[in-house]
């Protein structure tokens, strides 16, 4: 028997965590991404138990692996930031958030790797040494996804061979794996666009990094144009990457377990509904080349 593609989007979690395994289920998810606060600010709600109960209980009752759920950073941290008081606010939300998801039993928590802000690369990487490895330092099981990034000016990670050094230095290398996201790497120039295409770049993430370490697919067409350094999310198979470069990545993502979260809009085009059933019929969808 083969397995279905594990495929969802990222749910709201809009006046409880726990409503996001039903908006995740209202959509078609088996697999979901959420944040586990309010991503806009540095404070953070307590979680407390009845919530975390709450939460664990309608996941089980789902028909959602607990496994295919990760949550992504708020979006204020800056991991690699060379203010000191920035940097240390970062690395405090960092920790907590390893905290909450061990707590929910999410096994998976997804950060940008931020902006050196000037600094220069090598800079900033010794700053995110430090402070990803301080996330790490909280005592569970979670593993921090470092996601690749469509390459703006200052930011870190837009090239596979900056995630590998990364990760080299960062221990215990099993706290520590990938996100990809595919608008981020076509912005960053990385071509998606066929088959081929896809199958080189997955090697070339093999080679540098290894498949194993790749936990998480963003799946994202893209507004942008290759090496656009766009971070311009779009629905599946309507942007610049398109259909068949899309469809084989998450044809890859099946043959390797990987969970494919979408972050694509929600407009007059196609809602997450619309784009979760595409992506499944793509996986099913054989390419004449
Ligand atoms: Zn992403
Ligand atoms: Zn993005």
């Amino acid at each position: 028997m083969t397995k279905a593609v594990k495929v969802g989007c990222h749910v709201s979690i809009s006046g409880s965590i726990s409503n996001a395994v039903d908006n995740a289920v209202g959509r078609g998810c088996t697999a979901f991404q959420l944040f586990t606060r309010n991503p806009r600010g540095w404070a953070a709600k307590k979680l407390d138990e009845e919530t975390i109960t709450d939460y664990k209980t309608r996941l089980e009752k789902s028909n959602i692996d607990s496994s295919a759920v990760c949550a992504h950073m708020p979006y204020l941290p800056n991991l690699a930031s060379p203010k000191e008081d920035g940097f240390a606010k970062s690395v405090r939300t960092l920790r907590d958030e390893v905290e909450r998801c061990g707590r929910l039993g999410i096994p998976y928590v997804v950060t940008h790797l931020g902006s050196h802000l000037g600094t220069g690369e090598s800079a900033g990487i010794d700053r995110l040494v430090e402070g990803l490895s301080a996330g790490a330092a909280i005592d569970n099981n979670v593993m921090i996804l470092l996601e690749n990034t469509a390459g703006q000016k200052n930011s870190i990670g837009s090239e596979l061979e900056q995630l590998a050094t990364l990760l080299g230095r960062l221990e215990p290398s099993e706290r520590f794996g990938v996100c990809f996201d595919t608008c981020h790497a076509f912005a960053a120039g990385y071509d998606l666009r066929t088959r081929d295409k896809v199958r080189a770049v997955f090697e070339e993430f093999d080679r540098h990094i290894g498949v194993g370490r790749l936990k998480v697919i963003h799946l994202n067409d893209a507004k942008g144009g290759i090496g656009s350094n766009l971070d311009r999310h779009y629905h599946i198979g309507l942007g610049e990457i398109g259909e068949e470069g899309l469809g084989e990545t998450a044809r890859f993502a099946k043959e390797h377990d990987i969970m494919v979260i979408l972050e694509t809009p929600v407009d007059d085009a196609r809602d997450d509904m619309g784009n979760i059933r595409r992506v499944r019929e793509l996986v099913r969808e054989e390419y004449m080349q």
